[in-house]
């Protein structure tokens, strides 16, 4: 297995030259955000719950993946073995890369179609592990009028809620909502992603990630981590508004 893993990383490989390809468009929507997770249910006064959070967005990683640009449900196979989806793929595989337990990845991408193991729906427009730390959101929807809704979403996600609402921030697909209720706050409020947590001023890190089309050749990478990140974990996903699920 450790050697499946090895093999694998060679497939993505991080750039810090700027190159004129083509990229996905980073949006941080950072005042908007802050906003979300500063709304009166986070009340440092209410049993279990947490102050307001800051989101702290930190300098933008360019990552070389060519093939994830677009992201489906397409299994990735190296050497003979399937890793799962592309989304499992991106989502879980230890890359070195992604090895900072203190803060979320954030991938942005000009597609994704897919999330929870159920095939390709062009209405996913994001997905993130619940209780995980990296995200993927569709860069045109991020950049748009639901932007800081959809990455809300999923950062809640990471933060621990699982079960979609019916309403609110974590309705099912984008509804223009951004409440998060006390029981929501509560889960959040237990996260380990959180910064400072008992403090007045809790703050959480985000690392955004360009995903874009370099060409170029990829440089192998090792693992982060020795072992697979556990079995395959929950997947939540946001879809469009005129999605019905
Ligand atoms: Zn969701």
């Amino acid at each position: 297995m450790l050697n499946v893993l090895t093999r694998a990383i060679v497939t993505l490989s991080l750039c810090a030259a700027s190159l004129t390809v083509q990229a996905a468009t980073v949006t941080t929507n950072e005042v908007a955000l802050d906003a979300i997770f500063s709304q009166a249910s986070f009340d440092p006064n209410a049993p279990n719950s947490i102050a307001p959070i800051d989101i702290r967005f930190l300098p933008t990683l360019r990552l070389d993946g060519p093939r994830f640009t677009t992201v489906d449900s397409s299994s990735v196979i190296v050497d003979g073995n399937d890793l799962g989806t592309e989304v499992a793929y991106l989502l879980q595989q230890p890359f070195v890369q992604f090895s900072a337990t203190d803060r979320i990845y954030m991938l942005f991408v000009d597609s994704i179609t897919a999330c929870d193991g159920g095939g390709n729906n062009p209405s996913i427009v994001g997905c993130a592990l619940i209780n995980g730390n990296r995200i993927l959101v569709q860069s045109d929807f991020a950049s748009g009028t639901y932007g800081a809704e959809l990455l809300g979403h999923e950062i809640a996600h990471n933060l621990g809620i699982g079960p979609h609402s019916s309403g609110g921030l974590m309705n099912a697909t984008l509804n223009g909502e951004t409440d998060l209720t006390a029981a929501q706050v509560r889960t959040i409020a237990q996260s380990p992603l959180i910064q400072n947590p008992q403090s007045p001023s809790p703050f959480l890190q985000i690392q955004p990630v360009d995903v874009y089309d370099g060409s170029t050749a990829v440089v192998p990478l090792p693992p982060a981590g020795l072992a697979l990140v556990g079995a395959l974990g929950a997947f939540a996903l946001r879809r469009r508004r005129t999605s019905k699920s």
